[in-house]
């Protein structure tokens, strides 16, 4: 049971389209502040819209979404409200290539939160430490793997102190041994209690943080439960599917 304080995330009945296509078809989700949920379900079943229509990096048709106290409309102040409380790490890293790992770590928070560039070095020298790679803060994502990049990823969304954190297949793009590093620093982050909502592939991350699991097909929701529940035991043929086709541990 949910009180309004205790919730993070509310989504009624959302529905999205792109055109014609019905990609989102009455999704409902409540994610209480400090859970951990990941979304997990065939390509295309609507995984990465579902998780970028929270800070509107998509909008919506019908349906409601409330983070953390505020509705999203189309109210410029409400969308920015959110964007404020809500971190995002994408496949790609979507780092700004031109810029330092420093300068891509201040740059928000001197803009959008009134930060002092001190205290914004400071700020973000701290988080290069938690994702355990400060020595490359005068580099440029470039001249990092993969792996390091997406840390600076993690670690610049951070610097915005944000709430929430929304993942979007962090480790997909990854050479597989640098798969564990990115893990490892988001069980970090679960361990701490941040709010998550995590897209991934990585049943063994989902086994070991989430407090539950949704597995959506065909833009829908159609399968919720704790990790113990859903791998044990899907109820759903199309996630008994799923599962047989990924690793688990
Ligand atoms: P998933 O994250 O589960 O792989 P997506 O949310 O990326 O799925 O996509 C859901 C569906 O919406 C897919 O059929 C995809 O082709 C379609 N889609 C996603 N983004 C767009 C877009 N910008 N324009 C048109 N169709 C899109």
């Amino acid at each position: 049971m949910t009180t309004s304080s205790n919730v993070a995330v509310t989504i009624d009945r959302l529905n999205k389209y792109y055109g014609t296509y019905h990609a989102l078809r009455d999704v409902s989700l409540h994610v209480a502040k400090g859970e951990k949920v990941v979304l997990c379900g065939p390509s295309g079943s609507g995984k990465s819209t579902l998780i970028r229509c929270i800070n509107r990096l998509e909008a919506h048709e019908s349906g409601t979404i409330n983070v953390l106290g505020t509705v999203l409309d189309d109210k410029t102040s409400h969308i920015d409200e959110i964007r404020r409380e809500v971190g995002m790490v994408f496949q790609n890293f979507n780092l700004f290539p031109h810029m330092t790992i420093l300068e891509n770590c201040v740059l928000a928070p001197m803009l959008v939160r009134g930060a002092s560039r001190r205290e914004a070095e400071e700020q973000a020298m701290y988080f290069l430490h938690k994702v355990r790679i400060p020595e490359q803060a005068m580099k440029f994502p470039g001249e990092l793997s993969g792996g390091q990049q997406q840390r600076v990823a993690i670690a610049r969304a951070l610097c915005m102190r944000p709430s929430i954190m929304l993942f979007d297949e962090p480790t997909s793009a990854l050479d597989p041994e640098m798969v564990s590093e990115v893990l490892d620093v988001m069980v970090s982050l679960a361990l701490e209690g941040m709010t998550m909502i995590c897209v991934t592939h990585e049943m063994g991350f989902a086994r070991q943080v989430a407090d539950r699991v949704m597995f959506m097909d065909c833009g829908g929701i159609v399968e919720t439960g704790t990790p113990k529940a859903f791998f044990g035991n899907p109820q759903h043929q199309r996630a008994r599917d799923f599962l047989s086709q990924v690793r688990v541990h």
